[in-house]
């Protein structure tokens, strides 16, 4: 057994209002007046100035704000880099992602790709990445995905949906402000936060669970269920433990793996587009089969909050669509060997994939 030397964030700071600490936590990290501080943050905040206005610029520190409309593109961090090489004296001091998990991948990837060579499409998969990544730093504004503590950054390539899972992807810094989150839309509260909740499911269910994982995947799920089920919390406790309960369902996961819910809700992201968190739910409230008491305890969650999911979503697809989708859920082999076990292709087949899509 050769086990996992995991990375972990090695710098956080937890407490409402935290943001406004940001220049004190920058400053020491800055190389010199040449290297900016560049800041990607969700345009859904251009015109927010309870946000932007307590993001310190100085020297030459610039935002660029970009939609989180789309999920990452390999392309997309090409052209970032690109920009800020063209734009920038001196290699940046660091890179400040301010929004969800779009935003947070986008800035976990453009500082690896600022110091690694070629194209970002070739970094996508276990380790590849040669070079420590320039200084990062994670604000999240919404959450659940995890995104803050993971070793990945899940980007869209020419060929696949795949993270660039390496030592050098984990922030140096994240910032947990969850006065940040307080403007979320429910619906997309509902569905981020379905992503931490089916984290801890499939990390739970799944053959690699490990007591590492289970401590902090029972942790959230109780999180979770309090949240989403229970009657007992302000608004302020609950925006602050479902900030904890992504982060402790991101540190599950960390040492154990997702399951069925992603790998199939990756192909639906990859042929049709649809974000991660509504298509979990999309995917999840199908598979009773592999998760029953969980699919249970989603659908109350679901009704307690009046979320109306898309239906019929596959109904118009054609085979070869449907193929393209088969085949990027399949391509994830740990996702169905934690979800199933060593013999997973016996239980799930082309044919067993297509019948499961053909209900969404
Ligand atoms: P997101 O970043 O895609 O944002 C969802 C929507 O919420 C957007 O419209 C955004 O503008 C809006 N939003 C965000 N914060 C807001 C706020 N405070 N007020 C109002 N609106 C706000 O959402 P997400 O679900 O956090 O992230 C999904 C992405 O995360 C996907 O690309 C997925 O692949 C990735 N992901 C990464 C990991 C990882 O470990 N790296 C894990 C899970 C998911
Ligand atoms: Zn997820």
């Amino acid at each position: 057994m050769n086990y996992k030397n995991f990375p972990m964030v090695p710098r956080v700071v937890f407490g409402r209002g935290s943001f406004n600490q940001l220049s004190e936590i920058l400053t020491p990290k800055r190389l010199n007046l040449n290297a900016p501080f560049i800041f990607l943050v969700d345009d859904v905040f251009k015109n927010n100035t309870w946000i932007t206005s307590r993001i310190p610029l100085s020297y030459d520190d610039k935002i660029i704000y970009i939609s989180a409309a789309e999920e990452p593109k390999t392309s997309q961090v090409d052209e970032l880099v690109e920009d800020i090489i063209l734009t920038t004296k001196e290699r940046p001091s660091g890179i400040i992602g301010i929004g969800g998990g779009t935003l947070l991948d986008l800035a976990k990837a453009v500082s690896i790709m600022l110091t690694n060579e070629g194209e970002t499409k070739d970094y996508q998969g276990w380790d590849l990445v040669k070079n420590p990544a320039i200084y990062h730093v994670g604000i999240p504004t919404i959450s659940g995905t995890g995104a803050e503590v993971s070793r990945t950054t899940v980007l869209t390539g020419p060929t696949q949906k795949l993270g660039i899972n390496s030592d050098f992807t984990p922030f140096d810094q994240v910032v947990l402000d969850s006065e940040l989150v307080k403007n979320v839309p429910k619906d997309q509260w509902f569905y981020t936060g379905m992503d931490c909740f089916i984290h801890c499911v499939e990390s739970l269910k799944g053959s690699y669970l490990n007591t590492f994982s289970e401590t902090y995947g029972n942790m959230a799920f109780q999180l979770c269920k309090e949240i989403f089920l229970g009657n007992n919390l302000s608004d302020v406790e609950s925006q602050e433990n479902l900030m904890m309960a992504s982060w402790h369902g991101g540190m599950s996961i960390a040492y154990s793996q997702v399951g069925v819910a992603h790998a199939m809700s990756y192909g639906l992201s990859y042929l049709l587009g649809i974000k991660h968190g509504i298509g979990n739910c999309i995917v999840f409230d199908h598979l009773e089969e592999f998760y029953p008491e969980d699919v249970v305890l989603f659908k109350d969650m679901k009704m307690k909050h009046n979320i109306e999911l898309p239906q019929g979503i596959c109904s118009n697809l054609n085979d070869e669509e449907f193929d393209i989708m088969i085949g990027v859920a399949l391509g994830l082999e740990p996702l169905w060997e934690n979800a199933l076990g060593k013999n997973w292709n016996k239980i799930i087949t082309p044919k067993k994939l297509k019948e499961l899509y053909q209900k969404m």
